[in-house]
């Protein structure tokens, strides 16, 4: 019989776990982990360093990072949001860094620093960690019985247990949405997000490790809507060819890095509707359209007919990946620039500037990924997480039907949700032991 049950031993497990006993030292706590270890994902996140959060720390603008949760995730963004999460790792001693492009770790660049600080915290508060314990049923609490306290039954291969509170963090767990789901819960269906494109085509091959800025447009199927920029938030509600700009990495698959990655999360489930089969068009330099660039190749032409185009890359494309757009506009590799013709000239815009491949598949290589679906916002009360369907549970983390691109938003909303659940549960509890 324990006070809280948190069921599922990952980030929000631990963090949700942790701050209830900060609230109320006296609660009897456990958390149930199915796996023989905990915190198994915080271990390899971030490539082994541990992406924590984000330095964007405005709600308004942090929520634009979350293509499903973002309408609901700001309010608890004001009550918890990223700048919470640094002073809370900072206060208990654990020293963050930030780089270049906003993402945080810890200074030490290894996640078990925050294992390992999970792992101390739970032993300083009593926390019981019960490991290759995993959870096969839910009874919730018989109402009718009359009683003001009533408890859980947390039915495990071995033993039931009882609780008055239930924290479920289990992740992107189908057998666990499977039980939620005869409870009467609503799982929108899980999909993969955030995932590399693959391609097999001669403009890109030879050229792995490349790393370029880069504007990417899913095209879409059937579609003249016009197109959206992913991540602007009064937009992301249309239906638009998706588009996102930055860096993009040419692998020996196809095509990954933060641009496609933000793709393929927010076009997640569309892309699983296509069977990871569509177009996509590439613009090599995004500051330029097809129409203008010719005119710049006109200028080009004149300035440096003398010289052969292979030679003269004008932009700021690497190389060798100029090289392979060349020969793709059917350009010799010893035409001087003199002698190309108009035509040439206006396929080399296109290539440059509108080039499209057609997608075959998607990888996931080592990098973050993560579930879209999961428990149906509209079933929680998100000032608490609580449940409307079920007194006494709280749900935190990907167990919901939220998830982000990459930067260390993934775990902002594991750390929020179940930060607020926290709240909620430690002031429930007081209530009903008064
Ligand atoms: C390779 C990789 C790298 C990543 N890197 C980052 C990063 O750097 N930054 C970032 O923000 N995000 C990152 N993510 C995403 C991030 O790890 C997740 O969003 C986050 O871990 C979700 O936390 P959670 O506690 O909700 O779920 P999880 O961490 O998945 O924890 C759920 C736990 O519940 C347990 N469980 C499941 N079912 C049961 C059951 N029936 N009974 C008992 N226990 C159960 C599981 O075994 C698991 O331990 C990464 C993901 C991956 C895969």
């Amino acid at each position: 019989m324990f006070d809280v049950i948190v069921i599922g031993g990952g980030a929000a497990g631990f963090y949700g776990a942790l701050n209830i006993a900060e609230k109320q030292p006296k609660l009897k706590i456990a958390i149930l982990e199915k796996g023989r270890n905990v915190l198994s994902k915080v271990k390899i996140s971030g490539g082994g360093r541990c992406n924590v959060t984000n330095a964007e720390f405005q709600p308004e603008h942090l929520i634009e990072n979350y293509p499903r949760g973002s309408k609901e995730m700001l309010g608890p963004f004001y009550r918890h949001s990223s700048k919470d999460t640094v002073s809370f790792f900072e206060n208990k001693g654990i020293q963050l860094k930030t780089e270049a492009d906003g993402r945080i770790f810890p200074t030490t660049d290894s996640s078990e620093t925050i294992v390992n600080f999970f792992l101390g915290q739970v032993v300083k508060y009593g926390i019981k960690v019960i490991k290759n314990t995993a959870v096969i049923d839910l009874i919730p609490p018989d109402e009718s019985n009359g009683k003001t306290e009533t408890l859980w039954q947390i039915v495990c291969k071995k033993q039931i247990y009882n609780s008055r509170f239930l924290l479920m963090t289990t992740g992107s767990n189908m057998k666990m949405w499977h039980i939620l789901s005869r409870m009467g819960y609503q799982i929108i269906d899980p999909v993969p997000s955030l995932f590399s494109f693959n391609i097999d085509d001669s403009r890109i091959s030879g050229l792995q490790g490349i790393s370029t800025n880069a504007s990417v447009k899913i095209l879409k199927k059937n579609l003249t809507s016009p197109d959206i920029t992913v991540g602007l938030r009064s937009k992301s509600r249309t239906t638009g060819h998706l588009i996102a700009e930055g860096p993009i990495l040419i692998t020996h698959w196809g095509l990954s890095g933060p641009a496609i990655l933000k793709l393929s999360s927010w076009g997640a489930r569309e892309l699983f509707d296509y069977g990871y089969k569509f177009k996509i068009q590439v613009n090599w330099i995004p500051e330029y359209h097809s129409n203008s660039v010719v005119a710049v190749l006109g200028e080009i032409k004149s300035v440096e007919g003398k010289k052969t185009v292979l030679r003269t890359n004008a932009f700021d494309i690497p190389k060798k990946l100029w090289g392979n757009l060349v020969k793709a506009a059917g350009i010799a590799t010893d035409c001087r620039w003199a002698d190309v013709r108009t035509s040439n000239l206006e396929h080399l815009g296109s290539v440059l500037c509108a080039s499209e491949f057609e997608v075959n598949g998607k990888s996931t290589f080592k990098e973050e990924f993560v579930t879209a679906g999961g428990v149906d916002l509209k079933q929680l009360d998100f000032k608490t997480f609580g449940s409307k369907l079920h007194p006494q549970i709280y749900f935190a983390g990907e167990i919901l039907n939220i998830d982000a691109v990459t930067g260390g938003f993934n775990f902002q909303s594991a750390w929020t949700s179940s930060y607020i659940a926290a709240l909620a549960i430690a002031s429930a509890s007081e209530q009903n032991t008064k």
